[in-house]
């Protein structure tokens, strides 16, 4: 297993204080892994700004190339990268090789194409006598960092459109899931020039915090909390940064009468629940129509509480344990405060799971009203309220009433009313009769405090690069 630090061309370890990685499916100890000096992520940042002098010269085509490599390289040991993903997180090892690692790959592949052919205002004499043209340029030395929940598709997500812009990086993942990025990092370390990636290990209120108030760095790129996102946005501040924030969410569903609601249920127990919903986009937050609200609640209880989890056979699991002890019982103390309420009943779920592993058994909370706390605030794990709406006004008020605006779907068998709602809705992406599908070319990221930097697509690429006017007088 790699547990060094990419400093340059240098391996390293930690010399700092030691953070235990667990396996979220006992609980047990794999490694204690010690975070980065100060000297050791000044070095880090020293070579990105040394790489950066050649790299932001490279070509389009050149940067491409890399990127091509490290994407055949995934690819090339996916069982290995897969394996040491579902140890880390817990999650079944199909849903990491089957979903995520060809996700991952193509996101390499997508950015390799897309910088060679980015769109813009064409060039010409918008004054007589003078040429103006549009540029793109690097921004810099970018600090990304990224959370625990999907670890190698967030650094693929971060790294790729910033190195394919023309910026160096220094990238520090999740201390709780830092084994993909240290695999990931010899790989980076044959293909790539020293110093264009380096990857420092360790926590957010040290590694994470000296990287966003790093004079050198011009971008913070962070997937994370709100909280998280405020502090960033606070360090920024000082030296006027460039941030790309991807933060939480809290995706409404608006399921109207006359949806399927065969393919709702099936639509929800997937992706309500996937990777134990510890997703930003999960199918948390469901507001049922008043004809279908009783079916809906009864069908997706009974699909729900057939979700397979904690199986021996790991290759017969659909979800995972939560990443820790503390995300647990977190969940657990949102599901507890919800049973508290009257109007509530939990009709499938409701505890932890058994044994060492930080499980939690999938769940419905029925009968939820738009001010209660499961219902507006982010649980991060396997429970999706529902909530009973009367019509299409109070749907869409309620959707919107809410601090996020990441994701959001609709389902009903009338397209004009799936298109008329879903313009109404502030999120970044609604989805019409399905929800969670991402795809390379499109943009994913937020509204509001859910943050507005875009992973993915050429809106990435955007984010990742600086526009410039260039113009010639010429008489
Ligand atoms: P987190 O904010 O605790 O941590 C995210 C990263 O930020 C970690 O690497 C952490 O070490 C670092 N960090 C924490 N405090 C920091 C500080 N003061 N300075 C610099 N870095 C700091 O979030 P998490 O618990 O790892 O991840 C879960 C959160 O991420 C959820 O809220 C979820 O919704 C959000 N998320 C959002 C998206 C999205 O695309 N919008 C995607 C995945 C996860």
């Amino acid at each position: 297993m790699d547990t060094q630090m990419l400093i340059g061309s240098k391996f390293e370890r930690g010399t700092e204080t030691e953070e235990a990685i667990l396996n979220p499916r006992t609980g047990e100890t794999i490694l204690s892994l010690p975070e980065a000096s100060p000297a050791q992520i000044e070095a880090a940042v020293t070579a990105a700004q040394t790489a950066f002098v050649t790299w932001s010269k490279t070509t389009p085509a050149q940067r491409s190339g890399y990127l091509l490599k490290i994407a055949d390289r995934i690819e090339a040991e996916a069982e290995a990268f897969a394996r040491l993903e579902a140890l880390n997180c817990g999650k079944p090892i199909n849903a990491v090789l089957n979903d995520e690692i060809p996700a991952i790959v193509d996101c390499y592949r997508f950015f390799a194409g897309a910088v060679r052919s980015m769109p813009g205002l064409v060039a010409g004499e918008y004054l007589p006598g003078h040429t103006s043209m549009i540029r793109r340029d690097p921004v810099g030395i970018v600090a990304s960092i990224a959370p625990w929940n999907y670890p190698l598709m967030m650094m693929a997500w971060k790294l790729a459109p910033a190195i394919a812009g023309g910026n160096t990086v220094v990238f520090k993942p999740s201390e709780q899931t830092p084994l993909t990025a240290l695999k990931l990092a010899r790989i980076l370390a044959e293909v790539l020039p020293e110093g264009v990636v380096n990857v420092a290990l360790g926590r957010g209120e040290s590694v994470g915090n000296a990287l966003i108030n790093h004079a050198a760095v011009s971008m913070i790129s962070i997937t994370g909390d709100v909280a998280t996102g405020k502090k960033v946005l606070q360090a920024a501040a000082k030296s006027v940064k460039r941030t790309h924030l991807e933060l939480g969410g809290k995706a409404p569903v608006i399921v109207f009468d006359d949806a399927d609601i065969d393919a709702v249920v099936s639509g929800l127990r997937a992706f309500g629940y996937y990777n134990a919903g510890q997703d930003c986009t999960a199918a948390c937050r469901i507001y049922a129509g008043k004809k279908v609200y009783d079916k809906l609640v009864a069908d997706l209880s009974s699909a729900v509480s057939t979700i397979r989890y904690g199986q021996a056979d790991d290759t017969e699991n659909e979800i995972g344990p939560l990443i820790s002890r503390r995300q647990r019982d977190r969940v657990a103390s949102f599901v507890e405060r919800a049973s508290e309420l009257k109007h509530i009943e939990i009709t499938t779920g409701g505890k932890p799971g058994e044994g060492g592993g930080f499980y939690y058994q999938p769940t419905v909370v029925a009968g939820a009203l738009q001010e209660d706390e499961i219902v507006r605030r982010e649980v991060f794990g396997p429970v999706v309220s529902v909530t009973r709406f009367s019509d299409v006004d109070e749907a869409v008020n309620w959707a919107n009433d809410s601090d996020y605006g990441l994701a959001s779907s609709v389902w009903t068998k009338d397209i004009s009313r799936g298109m008329a709602t879903a313009a109404r809705l502030q999120y970044g992406c609604t989805w019409i009769n399905t929800h969670f599908m991402l795809t390379n070319e499109m943009p994913h990221g937020g509204l509001k405090q859910s943050g507005y930097g875009k992973d993915m697509s050429v809106y990435a690429l955007e984010d990742y690069t600086a526009v410039r006017h260039v113009m010639i007088a010429h008489g």
